[in-house]
C-alpha cells in the first residue's frame, strides 16, 4: 500500500517505530473510508468512536459551509446564533434540570471545565473517578483518568492533584466476587460509598465516570448501579458528573448515555459525537442551580475555540441526523450486532467475553486454553500482542476496528448509519482474524 511522506507527522498515542505504518484516508462517504493507496476499509471505529453520522454527510457539510460564509468565526465571550441554537437544542435532549451549556472545544478541556465548575460550586476540591477510566490527555483530564499509561505520564510530572480512585463496576474480570452482575453493581455502590466516607465527604466536590465506558472496554454498569451512585451522592452532597465524550449522540441508543441508566447527573461533559467529528467541538451541560451560580458570580476561564460557529453549525446538522433516523438505528441493530458478537464468543475459546450497549461494543480476549485474560501489554511492555494480529488480519481484509485500553480486546464502534450488511462484514473479518491469529 502507498503511503503519504509523514516523516515529520508525530501520530497521537504513538506506540513507537513499530507503529509507523499507520493508514493515511483520503476519503470518506457513509461508513467507508478510502487510504491513499486507493483501498476501501469499513470503519467499524468511527474513526475515534465519533463520526456517528458518517463521513461526508451533505447536511452536516452544507450547514458549516454557509456558516463559514456567514461569519466563521465570533469570540467565545460574545455570541451568534448557531452557538445559541445549539445550547438550546442540547438542553432540550438532556435529562432534566441540565439546561445551560458552556462551551469547549475537546472532550479532555471539558472535562477540566467540569471539575473547575464542581470546586467552585461546592468549595470542595476532591474529584473521585474510576480506575481504568479515560478523560482525556491533558494534564488535569489526564489525571482524572484511571487508565495506567495515561496516567503514567501525568503523574510523572507531579500534574495530577485533587484526584481520588474507585473500582469500576465492570461484571467481566471484575475486581468484585459478587456471582451475579446485581450483586457486582451493589458491591461497586457499596465501595464507591466506602471511598467518599474515607476521603472525607466534605472534601469530596464530585464523581466523574462513565455511564457507559468508552476505551476501558465498552462496559455497562450492572442494573441498578447507576441509581444506587445517585442516591449516594445525594446523601454525601456530592456532584455527580456523566462523561459523555464516547456514550452520547446515539451511541449507545439514546441522545446521551446516562438516559440509558434513567438516572440525572449535575452535570454531562460531551464532545466527539455532538458534531459527529466535523469539527472539534464539546462542553459542559450544567444543572440549572449550577448554571446560575456561574451567571451571578462569573466564571473568569474559557477558550478562544470553545463553541466556534462553525462547528455548532455542523452540531445543528448532525442533530438533526441523529433525530432523523439514526438514533433508531443504532437501537434496531445493536441487538443484531450483539447476536453476531455472541456467536463469535460461542465459537472460539480465545474470545473471553463480549460486551457493550447500543452500537458500542468491546469483544474481549483471552487464553484459548485456560480463560485467563490477557495483561494489557501496553502496561507489561510486552511486544507479542495477539489482539493486535487479530485486528491487523481484520484490517488486510477490509475493516478497521477500534483497541481498547487495556489492548486486550477489540473494540466497535460503527457510524451510526450502519446496515445489518456491513455488520455481517465486520464480524466475517473479525473472525477471519481471530482463526489466523490463535
Ligand atoms: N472522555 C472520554 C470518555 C473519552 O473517551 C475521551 C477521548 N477518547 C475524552 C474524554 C477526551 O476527549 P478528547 O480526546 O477530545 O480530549
Amino acid at each position: 500500500m502507498a503511503r503519504t511522506d509523514r516523516s515529520r507527522n508525530i501520530p497521537h498515542w504513538y506506540a513507537g517505530d513499530d507503529d509507523a505504518d499507520v493508514l493515511s484516508l483520503t476519503s470518506g462517504e457513509g461508513a467507508r473510508v478510502t487510504d491513499d493507496a486507493g483501498d476501501e476499509y469499513l470503519d467499524f471505529m468511527a474513526q475515534l468512536y465519533c463520526v456517528n453520522a458518517g463521513h461526508s454527510c451533505a447536511p452536516i457539510v452544507d450547514a458549516m459551509t454557509q456558516q463559514a460564509r456567514e461569519i466563521p468565526y465570533v469570540s467565545s465571550s460574545k455570541t451568534t446564533p448557531a452557538r445559541d441554537e445549539l445550547a438550546a437544542r442540547l438542553a432540550d435532549r438532556a435529562p432534566g434540570s441540565l439546561n445551560d451549556v458552556f462551551f469547549s472545544i475537546s472532550g479532555s478541556e471539558a472535562n477540566e471545565s467540569a471539575i473547575q465548575i464542581a470546586r467552585e460550586y461546592q468549595d470542595a476540591s476532591t474529584v473521585l473517578t474510576r480506575w481504568r477510566s479515560y478523560h482525556g490527555s491533558t494534564y488535569a483530564a489526564g489525571g482524572l483518568s484511571g487508565d495506567p499509561e495515561t496516567r503514567s505520564v501525568v503523574e510523572r510530572h507531579a500534574a495530577t492533584t485533587g484526584v481520588g480512585k474507585f473500582l469500576p463496576p465492570m461484571v467481566h474480570n471484575s475486581p468484585f466476587d459478587g456471582d451475579t452482575p446485581d450483586e457486582i453493581g451493589q458491591q461497586a455502590a457499596d465501595h464507591l460509598e466506602f471511598v467518599i466516607k474515607n476521603e472525607g465527604p466534605d472534601s469530596v466536590a464530585a464523581v466523574l465516570t462513565e455511564p457507559v465506558a468508552g476505551t476501558s472496554g465498552a462496559y455497562p454498569a450492572p442494573p441498578g448501579y447507576f441509581e444506587r451512585v445517585r442516591e449516594i451522592c445525594d446523601e454525601y452532597d456530592v456532584l455527580l458528573i456523566a462523561d459523555e465524550v464516547i456514550s452520547g449522540f446515539g451511541r449507545c441508543g439514546d441522545w446521551f448515555g446516562i438516559g440509558t441508566e434513567g438516572v440525572e447527573p449535575d452535570m454531562i461533559t460531551f464532545a466527539k459525537g455532538v458534531t459527529s467529528a466535523y469539527a472539534p467541538l464539546a462542553g459542559v451541560l450544567a444543572d440549572e442551580e449550577i448554571a446560575a451560580e456561574i451567571r451571578a458570580d462569573g466564571h473568569p476561564l474559557g477558550q478562544t475555540f470553545a463553541g466556534h460557529p462553525v462547528a455548532c453549525a455542523a452540531g445543528n446538522a448532525a442533530m438533526d441526523a441523529y433525530a432523523d433516523g439514526l438514533i433508531e438505528n443504532c437501537r434496531e441493530l445493536a441487538p443484531y450486532l450483539e447476536q453476531r458478537l455472541r456467536e463469535l464468543e460461542a465459537r472460539y475459546g480465545a474470545v473471553a467475553d463480549v460486551h457493550g450497549r447500543g452500537l458500542l461494543w468491546s469483544v474481549e480476549f483471552g487464553d484459548p486454553e485456560t480463560g485467563e485474560p490477557f495483561v494489557d501489554p501496553r502496561v507489561e511492555r510486552d511486544a507479542d500482542n495477539p489482539v493486535e494480529d487479530v485486528r491487523e488480519v481484520a484490517t488486510d481484509h477490509g475493516v478497521l476496528f477500534g483497541s481498547g485500553r487495556p489492548d486486550t480486546q477489540v473494540l466497535c464502534s460503527p457510524p451510526l448509519c450502519i446496515d445489518r450488511a456491513d455488520i455481517d462484514e465486520a464480524v466475517d473479518a473479525l473472525a477471519t482474524g481471530i482463526e489466523a491469529t490463535f
